[in-house]
This record gives C-alpha cells, structure tokens and sequence, in this order.
C-alpha cells in the first residue's frame, strides 16, 4: 500500500497544500503555520488491531530502523522516506515510570512520569530531530542544495540537531543565546562538531536571527516552525498509549515554551482517534514557568487576545520563551482536549523538583514546572485523586547539574531550598561519622531518604 502525507496550511480558509520534500516552513499564499496531513483513508483500510500488532511487535526490536519509537510508526509519520535515508539512533521507546512513593505522598496513586529524556542525546527533541535530519537526508541524495541545516536553541534542540547531522555527514549550524544554555547542553553541539554560534541575545532574538538566515540563504530551518519535527514528537502520544495496553490516561500534563511539543502531542492522540486505535481524549494541561507565561496570560483572558512578553529568566531555561512560535496550534490542540493551562514560579518549580527526586526520580526544570502544576491542580481539586495522570519529563536532569547541586547548597537566588540536602562536611574521624549518623539515622528501622531540613 501506498501511504502519503504532505504539508497543508493550517487555516482552514486557505488549506493550501506542498509536497512534503519541499523547503518550506510557511505558507506562501497567507505565511500561516504548515502541518503535515496524512491520507488517513488509506491509513484506515488497515484495521486498528492490525496496527497495533504492527507497533508492538517492533517497537523496540532491531529491525532497523523500526524499533524506534519513531520508526516503528513509519507509516504514519513519513510514509515517503526511503529505508536508506532514515537517520536514527533508537529514539524513543523512553520509560513510562510508575511513580509510586512520589504519588503516594501527594495523594494521586496512579501517576506515571513518561521520561523522554532518557533518550540520545537526552531530550525529546530527538524524536522530531530524527524526521526531520532525514527528509534532508533525502533532499540531498536527490540533488536538492541544502549545504546545512540550522536552529536556534535554547540548549535541547541543538543538541539534537547536532547528532543527527553528525551521524549522516551533514553540517550544522547552532545558535545559541550566550551564557543562556548549562554547560552540558553548550558542550554537546561543540563535541558533534556543529558550527556553535554564541550569540550575544535571548532565545527569541536567536530565532529571529535564524529565521533571517534560512529565508536568505539556502542553510534548512530545524526549528520547531518546521512542522516535521512535530511529526516526530507526536509518537510521544502513541508510545505512552502503546505502554498502557492501548489505554488512554486521564491528564497528561506537558510543560511548554514555544509550544510545538503540545501540538505534537495532540496530534498523536488525534491520529489513534481517527484510526479507531483508542475511543476517548486524555485532558491535555500545559505547564508554563510563570516568568515566561505568555500562553498562560493568553488562557487567562479566554484566548480573546494574545500578547508576546518578554521572557524572564528561569531556571526552566528550555521555556524561557516570550513569543511561542507554535501558539495557533497549542490554543487549537487545548480546545480539542479539554485544555487547562496553568503556572509555576521559580520557587515552586524548584521545589516540586527536588521533592520528587527525594523519591527517586532526577528531575530537569522544566519536569519541574510540570510537577508543580500538579501539585497546584491536585491541592484545587481540579485533578481527582483517582485519575491516571502522567507527566512528560522533557530532559534528563543530568544536564541541569549545576543548577540542581546550587538549590541544595541554598545558593539559589529568591529560593529558599526546602528540600535542600547538602552534603555533611567532616573530619576523617570514625567517631564523629557514627555520632553523627546516630544522630540523623537514630534507632529508626525504615529510615527513607528524607530532607536534611526535616531530620
Ligand atoms: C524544547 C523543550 C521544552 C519545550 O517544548 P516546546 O515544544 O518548545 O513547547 C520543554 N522542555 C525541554 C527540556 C525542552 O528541551
Ligand atoms: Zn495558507
């Protein structure tokens, strides 16, 4: 069978129609928003069931290149990419972790925490970057002049570009707000050989500066404006469907900066829908950093008008985004699903963060703002208590090293560190170790890990 998929406009007034190896990130009759569409016709001559079968019996195999958590969904994600021009490194297939003690402490016993960050290069940005690298790929090997391929970032999707372009030889191009990104993230572009531009500006001003760059120059957009990388990102929805036996959740709660992720989201649910694969939608809630909450504001007024602010610092870096690119969709994907959008501030965030990790976990900033707004959603009643919840964690919380080990030294600025657990300085002296563990420990016999502010 042959499935096909293109790039139509998303006004439904206009709804103009490119073939999906075209170079093109907006419409050329309105410079509205692109997305991919699919020939969900044909999709659905083959039976939900079928399909289902299809996926579980690849996902994470080595089949190549179908045990991806991208790949193995091919079908529906770029039917016309050739097998030889697939650039993968096994993305997805991610961890869906049950957290039972966090869950338990915070009354929601069925909450799930879906890791995509356990991934290469330890973000979800992976599963869009893989697409996206390989419709280049193709470009390329068909004569298309794309000498490179470049981004804006604000640490996550420069890494990824970076890796995917140095796995299929093609160069990359990054630029980077200075001194705006954690070290891990600068350092990862810089070891995949990717040309890092270290510019002296925000994230929105980067992006301005790429989107000048890729319209006067024949350098390809990886941005999140390109609508392959949602493509990519929408299997997040699928995967986690696919991990609860075809079962929808309740809520699924995201944090969002320029909010493509969101409209990825909702979009894999959509497709499974259309196909008869599930038969309800979860609730969709975004989580923002109350520094830079433009979508919040937005929701706040209804959705009547929307006004781009100019985002504050945050320790949730990957969000600090005043003028989201993907706001049509994010507002279109909110309604479709139920949408609440809530906000947390630097303390809060920090906070849910370090709490959670005192279970187990190791939370990035940004899963931090997702686990503050439950925390504040739970507390308002707005989430019941007997709901499947799960919450993307977008990054690996090793590449927010520096700022984690700050807030248990207390040295974070405005944020008092309440679950700080720093370490205990001593002489090299057996007596003072053990009256010291006596001390903390005591006679208790179920001694969990708790913070050092309450022993
Ligand atoms: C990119 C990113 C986000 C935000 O995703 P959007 O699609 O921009 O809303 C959140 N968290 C992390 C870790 C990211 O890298
Ligand atoms: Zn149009």
């Amino acid at each position: 069978m042959t499935y096909r998929c293109w790039f139509q406009c998303i006004d439904p007034a206009c709804g103009e129609k490119y073939d999906i190896f075209e170079v093109i990130y907006r419409c050329r009759r309105c410079n509205e928003l692109l997305e991919v569409v699919h020939d969900e016709e044909q999709l659905a001559k083959t039976s939900p069931e079928t399909w289902k079968g299809l996926f579980d019996e690849r996902l994470g195999s080595t089949h190549w290149p179908y045990g991806s958590g991208v790949w193995c969904r091919k079908e529906m994600v770029l039917p016309l990419l050739s097998d030889e021009n697939v650039v993968s490194m096994y993305e997805g297939g991610s961890n869906l972790l049950w957290a039972e003690r966090f869950g338990r402490e915070i009354g929601v016993e069925d909450l799930w925490v879906k890791q995509c960050g356990n991934s290469h290069t330890g973000s979800f940005k992976d599963l869009g970057m893989t697409v996206l690298v390989s419709v280049v790929k193709q470009m390329r090997s068909q004569g298309q002049d794309i000498p490179a391929v470049a981004c804006a970032s604000t640490g996550d999707t420069s890494a990824a570009l970076a890796a995917y372009c140095a796995a299929a030889a093609i160069p990359a191009v990054v630029l980077l707000p200075r001194n705006k990104v954690s070290l891990a993230q600068l350092v990862q572009p810089i070891s995949n050989g990717a040309i890092v531009l270290s510019l002296d500006t925000d994230f929105d001003g980067c992006m301005a500066t790429v989107q000048d760059l890729t319209q006067r120059e024949n350098i390809y957009l990886a941005n999140s404006m390109n609508s392959l990388r949602i493509e990519g990102q929408k299997t997040v929805a699928m995967e986690i469907v696919q991990q609860f036996d075809w079962k929808v959740p309740d809520t699924v709660i995201i944090p969002g900066g320029n909010l493509g992720n969101v409209s990825a989201l909702g979009k894999g649910f959509l497709l499974l829908e259309n196909l008869g694969m599930i038969d309800r939608r979860p609730r969709i809630v975004v989580a923002q950093a109350e520094h830079a909450n433009p979508l919040y504001r937005a929701y706040k007024n209804g959705f009547r008008e929307f006004t781009p602010v100019a985002a504050q610092p945050t320790l949730a870096s990957a969000i600090q985004i005043g003028n989201p690119v993907s706001y049509k969709k994010a507002v279109r994907t909110l309604q479709e699903f139920n949408g609440v959008v809530e906000q947390a501030t630097e303390e809060e965030l920090a906070d849910a963060s370090a709490k959670a990790d005192l279970t187990g976990m190791f939370n990035c900033p940004h899963t931090g703002v997702a686990l503050a707004v439950l925390l504040k959603l739970l507390s308002r009643g707005e989430i019941r208590r007997d709901e499947r919840v799960v919450v993307i964690s977008t990054a690996h919380g090793l590449k927010f090293a520096d700022q984690k080990a700050l807030y248990h030294q207390k040295k974070l600025p405005g944020i008092r560190g309440s679950y700080a657990n720093a370490p205990i300085e001593l002489p090299n002296d057996p007596r003072q170790v053990r009256e010291t563990l006596r001390r903390i420990i005591g006679n208790k016999k179920d001694a969990a890990p708790v913070a050092a502010e309450n022993r």
